[in-house]
């Protein structure tokens, strides 16, 4: 079994690089990708980690885009076996760091507005690496009980709509794919059905447009999915010749409920999705 979808404390996880590798061992997997938001920080210490354990380590990164999409959609594409090293994928991976902490500035500035007690100093503490995000601002309202849940901080404070939130920059669905690819990776849309489409048929004529823009695939396999959407979903791949990929969005206890590898307790996801993936890069380098 794989999990290619994972994150860690370089962004919103609650378990080092290192840790995961380990975690991702004592269960058995043959392979796991990590997927930080928004930044490659963590893949170093990853690729070390996964290799002295004999893991195969899939460097991955999670990026937000902005794209027309129905309320409270969310369009996010993984870029998997990507070169960290890519200096283009780094420099405009540090543009989104710097508007992400000036953007955390801001919460923190309406938070302190609405007489919330949070500094930058503790955010900044909370977050010694990687990129920032709403959940690490979450994190410390709860711990210095100013919410009693991680979602109250959401509710009442920081989710879209509520009186602390700060919109983030993000790059289009096009330049996001692109960076992806010329980072030598393949471009993977996460979770397709958090794009919130009223129908599968509207989800799928937005996926045959990422395609044009050069998406390889979609995940099939999701944490909460149903083993019928799954089905839905691979057939929907094979007929656009679109790849599948598949991942727990596992974010250690930051995200309860959700366990690496098996998701919410059901989640299988097969070595063949791993190697076709690995077929597909590895011919997608050699024609270069
Ligand atoms: P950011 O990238 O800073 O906008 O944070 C996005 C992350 O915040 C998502 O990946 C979720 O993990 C978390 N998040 C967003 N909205 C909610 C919500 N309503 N309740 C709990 N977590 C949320
Ligand atoms: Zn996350
Ligand atoms: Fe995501």
């Amino acid at each position: 079994m794989i999990d290619l979808q994972i994150h860690s404390t370089y962004s919103d996880g609650s378990l080092t690089p290192r840790q995961l590798v380990e975690e991702a061992k004592k269960i058995n997997l043959l392979a796991i990708a990590l997927t930080d938001h928004d930044t490659v920080e963590g893949i170093p210490e990853f690729l070390k980690a996964g290799t002295e354990s004999q893991l195969l380590p899939i460097p991955g990164v999670e990026i937000s885009a902005q794209a027309e999409l129905p309320p409270n959609g969310h369009l996010h594409i993984l870029g998997l076996f990507i070169d960290h090293n890519s200096q283009e994928l780094k420099t405009n991976l540090e543009f989104l760091k710097f508007h992400r902490n000036q953007r955390a500035a801001k919460i923190i500035e309406r938070l302190n507005e609405l007489g919330v007690n949070i500094s930058l100093e503790e955010l900044q503490q909370e977050t010694a690496e990687g990129s920032i995000g709403r959940p690490h601002i979450a994190k410390i309202l709860l711990r210095k009980k100013e919410v009693s849940t991680l979602q109250t901080a959401f509710e009442k404070y920081i989710g879209k709509g509520k009186p602390a939130f700060v919109e983030k920059i993000k790059f289009p669905e096009q330049k996001a794919i692109q960076l992806i690819k010329k980072a030598g990776g393949l471009a993977i849309l996460a979770h397709p059905h958090l794009m919130n489409y009223p129908t599968f048929s509207d989800m799928q004529r937005k996926i045959t447009s990422l395609k044009e823009l050069g998406l390889d695939g979609f995940e099939a396999y999701y944490s909460g999915l149903p083993e019928s959407y799954t089905s839905q979903l691979i057939r929907l791949a094979k007929k656009l010749s679109l790849l599948i990929s598949g991942g727990s969005d596992f974010h250690g206890k930051n995200k309860e409920g959700i366990f690496m590898g098996i998701g919410a307790g059901d989640l299988q996801i097969p070595d063949s999705v791993y190697y076709n993936l690995v077929d597909r890069w590895e011919k997608l380098k050699s024609s270069l």
